[in-house]
């Protein structure tokens, strides 16, 4: 890659960051064709294209210069994921016990407690295109993971349909389990479920209709189909609520045979 090339990139890109000084580089590549590149390899500045140390130091003062953006969620500028205030508001949501659920038949592990700026963070990676916010969130909870788990089951996210992932753009749990399993090292299967129906109609429903129809919400991805998993399913979503979508899921994978580990979540409500 030429620096010319690099440059372009810089002038183009967001930095996803962990609340660390550090830039976080994993990958340089276009990111799903929305005008913005991720640049991410945690020793790109020392093991990686810019390793001699006075091309550190100059690229450094460019990525300052190019990669100020403005914070997702208050619009402030910062070259950080977030803001710094937004940044700590979003840490004050951090559960003091990780494990929502831990005595239920399904244990619901979670970073955060779903309101305030993290409500407002998911709701911006949902809603508001901005795909970006899901690594930072996805790290934050992978660093949880590591420092209270040593279970190494397989990831799923929980999929959406066709439709809303045309809409969208993007599936926010499938990018939330993409970084969460970078940093942790689990493995990853994007197509252990799928949706086969559109929740949204859920709304014109009745309350017994609407458990009917999530009943038959998902059905066993294409990779399922072809080889059983040999470890037990984590199922991923980005917020856990009242559980009905994530254990919908988790029936699917049980009447297939296959064992469900548990559910990992950014965010569930305090109260579940
Ligand atoms: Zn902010």
């Amino acid at each position: 890659m030429s620096i010319k090339q690099l440059t372009i990139g810089f002038t183009s890109a967001r930095i996803s960051s962990v609340a660390e000084p550090r830039i976080q580089v994993l990958s340089y590549e276009k990111f799903r064709g929305m005008g913005h590149y991720r640049i991410a390899h945690p020793d790109f500045f020392t093991h990686g294209l810019l390793s001699m140390p006075n091309w550190t130091d100059n690229f450094k003062g460019l990525f300052n210069l190019f990669l100020q953006s403005s914070c997702p969620l208050c619009q402030r500028p910062t070259t950080q994921e977030f803001c710094q205030d937004c940044t700590r508001q979003l840490q004050r949501c951090q559960r003091q016990n990780y494990c929502a659920r831990s005595s239920a038949q399904l244990p619901v592990f979670a970073w955060g407690v779903y309101g305030g700026a993290l409500k407002r963070a998911i709701a911006a990676l949902k809603y508001e295109n901005q795909p970006q916010i899901a690594q930072p969130l996805a790290y934050w909870l992978a660093q949880a993971w590591l420092n209270t788990n040593a279970a190494t089951p397989i990831v799923v996210p929980i999929p959406l349909h066709a439709d809303k992932l045309h809409k969208r753009g993007y599936n926010q749990a499938t990018l939330l389990a993409q970084s969460f399993c970078q940093l942790t090292g689990l493995s990853l299967q994007q197509h252990g479920l799928e949706r086969v129906r559109d929740t949204a109609a859920q709304f014109e429903l009745s309350a017994k209709e609407r458990a009917k129809n999530l009943t038959k919400a998902f059905a066993l991805g294409s990779a399922f189909r072809r080889h059983a998993p040999a470890k037990p399913i984590l199922i991923l979503d980005d917020i856990y609520t009242t559980g009905t979508t994530v254990n919908s899921a988790a029936q699917t994978l049980r009447d297939a045979g296959i064992a469900v580990y548990g559910v990992v979540a950014i965010a569930a409500t305090e109260k579940l």
